[in-house]
């Protein structure tokens, strides 16, 4: 078997570069934890970026991976099967509202299909979208256009319809820029990518309200605050704002490839016959899945134990009164370290040392958000480690 270097020298040798050189070659895990291919173990508190809801290898999401891979793994929309109506209705069910699914198999192909029903929905005449500095929906073209991080973006653009970039959570600059040209307006109700940045109370009101007002759609991207993560379903619901659409993926397959966009009320029709598609989008095993996500989280109260264990994470790592951290923040189990200076290279460096995945999501923020199963002793353990994994970066 091959050891990390090995491995390392190989991706690098056959791999395209576009996410450098990983530090660790994971081979296995099990619960919140995983070894890499020298047998050294990490507590993993990144989550495959918000994905491993039921962390690895959960024997509920094991077995119906297995059962329906072994009844049917594939046959594209030609055909329907039953576990995608299952995970429709559920979603549905989830949101306490009427609308239509569309599955697809990441959080950028979920974007692509809320983009272009904002457009089928606006027509020609309403020339513009708008979107928040800082936001992050995705890779592929039309998901990065919208996405207000100008060093991903500007290397690939002209992009096609103009978007107007707003400061996020500034309700003013919303007013102003949402008018009755504009299509849509796409925001993370609760910002990751940037750094986990919740907005001030109101601000998503204030987004409905000038949606409403001006006739533009409002689209909700929960693919990284939704499923669980904190502590409710999906964001929204702790600010009590619906949104038009909304988009999921990360933590909903727990693991295993699915996006999907959710046309609440009369936005689940925009779509015509032909209008969008995807071979593999809401695949028989993804949608098990998922289905079996859904079920755990919901079976095991892991919603409660979220809010609860993520208060207590925020408040026991505040209480450290750690000189190098300037802030605590976030909700669930999606919480930020803040830093007084842009190391949180050194910082996600020194808990890998020190046996735990955390992930520098800017230079000067560190970013949690491990599996909604991980437990009080486990987080306890990187509450303790974490002075001296600081003061050794
Ligand atoms: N939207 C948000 C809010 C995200 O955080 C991400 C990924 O980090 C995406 C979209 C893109 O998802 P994917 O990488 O599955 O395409």
């Amino acid at each position: 078997m091959s050891s990390t270097r090995q491995l390392q020298e190989r991706f690098a040798a056959a791999l395209m570069s576009n996410y450098g050189l990983p530090p660790v070659a994971v081979r296995r895990g099990e619960g919140c934890r995983v070894w890499d291919v020298d047998g050294r173990p990490y507590l993993d508190l990144i989550g495959g970026i918000a994905v491993s809801t039921l962390g690895h290898a959960h024997p509920d999401l094991v077995e119906a991976v297995r059962a329906q891979v072994a009844t049917l793994a594939h046959i594209s929309n030609l055909s329907l099967h039953e576990p995608e109506v299952r995970l429709a209705e559920r979603i549905l069910g989830l949101l306490g509202a009427d609308g239509r699914v569309f599955f697809a198999n990441s959080g950028t192909e979920a974007n692509e299909a809320a983009l272009k029903l904002v457009r089928r929905h606006a027509g020609p005449e309403r020339g513009y979208v708008v979107a928040a500095r800082e936001s992050f929906h995705g890779r592929t073209l039309g998901s990065l256009a919208v996405t207000g991080r100008d060093a991903i973006r500007d290397p690939f653009g002209p992009f096609g319809r103009p978007v107007r970039f707003v400061p996020y959570g500034v309700p003013e600059a919303l007013v102003e820029a949402v008018t009755p040209e504009c299509a849509g307006v796409i925001l993370e109700p609760f910002q990751g990518e940037a750094g986990i940045v919740e907005p001030p109370d109101g601000y998503l009101r204030t987004a409905r309200e000038v949606c409403d007002a001006t006739g533009a759609v409002l689209v909700f991207d929960e693919v990284q605050s939704g499923i669980g993560r904190t502590g409710n379903w999906f964001y929204h619901q702790h600010a009590g704002v619906v949104p038009d659409v909304l988009t999921l993926a990360k933590g909903l397959g727990g693991g295993l490839p699915i996006g999907a966009c959710v046309g609440l009320g009369r936005f689940g029709s925009t779509f015509a016959k032909g209008d969008h598609g995807s071979t593999f989008g809401g695949n028989p095993v993804s949608c098990a899945a998922a289905l079996a996500v859904l079920e755990v989280i919901e079976r095991d109260g892991l919603l409660a134990h979220v809010g609860k264990l993520g208060e207590w994470l925020l408040e026991r790592v505040t209480r450290l009164e750690l000189p190098l951290v300037a802030e605590v923040r976030g909700r669930g189990l999606w919480l930020a370290l803040a830093l007084r200076e842009a190391v949180a290279g050194q910082v996600e460096e020194a808990a890998r040392r020190a046996g735990f995945l955390v992930n520098a999501v800017r230079p000067d923020v560190v970013r949690i958000s491990p599996p909604l199963i991980l437990t009080y002793e486990e987080a306890q353990s990187f509450v303790d480690a974490l002075p001296t994994l600081l003061d050794r970066r």
